[in-house]
């Protein structure tokens, strides 16, 4: 399996820490809203990749935080005249929902920031004991950039260039008066609290933590000082993972991921969709609209390090798509269910083999650095197969064996392909009144539809002496 690594700028072969485990953490959203479609697209990627590797037997301990301290919270709060943990609290529970509905599955462990504040404490510590960080006048408290000095490795900028990229920036603050660091370069772990503002404790000042530190705790508490895989949208590449880089290996003295993973952005209208430029579309919105699979499918239809436009052209051609999925599996369904031979029949070795070989080729794309395109490519090249080359005379064995093979490759991106029909009670009930009449009024085909219709939605039938008795299978 080869995975592109933003650290070294290349596809390398993926070898865990420790054989048959994966530790992974991925940068979770602020919660101070709705999360937009943008904000799904590495919630999906990354859910992909984690699939993908159970598929493969991997035992994958996902870790995703909520960022739920933060300015644009406190902001909220203040606007609503609430709590910052009110909103942060809802935003979670509304991000859950979403993600449920994307078919994303809950993380291992979703840690919260707020909750985290101890640990984030003590690396500040350590890393002031170390040299790495120092105290200003008014309590905050700045990593020493240049202290560190692979800085620079991950997002693969030279220090004195982004050292000349701040020279106006310096300048700005000297102008304010806040031009308090060392060295324009050094950034915030901790800050003083402002009038309002949640705060907590620490041996600096009352006050609250910078954005970055929280990634690097959450993830030595979870996961070890050293990880697999860090992942997170591009954007986060330069401050952001740079930073926790910088942090997580000067307070612990070890690599601190292995393989560094972005996905790139979603795009409207050619520019990037973000919540401060206010081009966004919410999944929630979407949802009225479409089912969330739609969504997923969408995203998954491009490579994640290949920018993708958001459209409605693009939502609906995946609406398409997905449904000749889902309609192909609704008429294997329906075969199986009528299938005259129980066990493979002469020739349907062959058969059954060359529906195998579509697998070796989606397994080849998601090692291919989880190409989701090719790999959906594949799928649909098994649904013109089983279209083509399959009928009412195959046997249940061989028509079941392609169905599962769909429904397993659909699943392995998360994509639900084999909705159940939950039939109502009241519905089943209705068409066994209506085949009892035809079979009264000698319409024998009339009443064997029926009965087929039933068992294709998963409703045995068994004629009883005190009438007819039903089951779901
Ligand atoms: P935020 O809530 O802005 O911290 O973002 C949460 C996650 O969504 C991060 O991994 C971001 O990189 C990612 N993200 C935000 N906007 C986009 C976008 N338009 N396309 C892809 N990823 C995005
Ligand atoms: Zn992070």
């Amino acid at each position: 399996m080869k995975v592109y690594n933003t650290l070294s700028g290349r596809k390398e072969e993926f070898v865990p820490i420790e054989e048959g485990k994966v530790k992974m953490y991925v940068c979770g959203p602020t919660v101070y809203n709705l999360i937009h479609i943008g904000n799904a697209r590495p919630m999906i990627v990354f859910d992909t990749v984690r699939r993908y590797m159970e598929h493969k037997g991997l035992e994958v301990n996902y870790v995703s935080n909520f960022t739920d301290v933060d300015d644009k919270i406190i902001k909220a709060a203040i606007e609503e005249g609430v709590d910052s943990s009110v909103i942060s609290e809802r935003y979670i529970e509304e991000c859950k929902k979403d993600m449920a509905a994307m078919n994303v599955k809950p993380a291992t462990t979703h840690p919260k920031a707020t909750e985290e504040i101890d640990g984030m404490i003590a690396m500040i510590e350590t890393l002031i004991e170390k040299g790495h960080a120092y105290k200003a006048a008014d309590g905050t408290v700045y990593f020493r950039t240049r202290s560190f000095k692979p800085y620079g490795k991950l997002s693969h900028k030279n220090i004195d260039d982004l050292e000349g990229g701040h020279r106006a920036e310096a300048h700005a603050l000297l102008v304010t008066g806040e031009d308090q660091k060392e060295d324009p370069l050094d950034f915030v772990l901790w800050k003083p609290k402002k009038d309002g503002e949640p705060y907590w404790v620490s041996p600096w000042c009352e006050g609250r933590p910078g954005w970055h530190i929280e990634c690097s705790v959450m993830s030595k508490k979870y996961l070890g000082d050293s990880i697999d895989i860090h992942a997170g949208g591009e954007d986060l590449v330069f401050p952001h993972h740079e930073n926790e880089i910088a942090q997580s290996e000067a307070a612990n003295g070890q690599e601190f991921s292995k393989y560094w993973m972005h996905n790139a952005f979603l795009n409207i209208d050619g520019r990037k969709m973000s919540k401060s430029l206010g081009n966004f579309k919410t999944v929630r919105g979407i949802s009225e609209h479409y089912d969330l699979q739609v969504l997923r499918f969408f995203m998954l239809s491009a490579h994640y390090r290949s920018q993708l436009n958001f459209s409605a052209d693009l939502m609906e051609a995946a609406k398409n798509s997905l449904d000749r999925i889902i309609t192909a599996v609704d008429n294997l369904k329906f075969l199986v269910s009528n299938a005259k031979e129980e066990g493979l029949l002469a020739g349907e070795d062959a058969v059954i083999s060359e529906a195998k070989a579509f697998v070796t080729k989606f397994d080849e794309a998601m090692d291919d650095d989880f190409n989701t395109a090719d790999a959906i490519s594949t799928i649909f090249e098994l649904v013109k197969f089983a279209n083509t080359k399959l009928s009412g005379e195959n046997s249940k064995a061989c028509l079941k064996a392609v169905l599962d093979e769909i429904i397993e490759l659909s699943d392995i991106l998360g994509l639900i392909v084999n909705k159940e029909e939950e039939m109502l009670d009241a519905d089943i009930e209705a068409l066994i009144e209506e085949r009892q009449q035809a079979r009264k009024d000698k319409n024998f085909a009339r009443a064997d539809e029926i009965r087929d219709e039933l068992l294709a939605k998963g409703i045995v039938l068994k004629d009883t002496r005190e009438g007819v008795k039903w089951s779901r299978s």
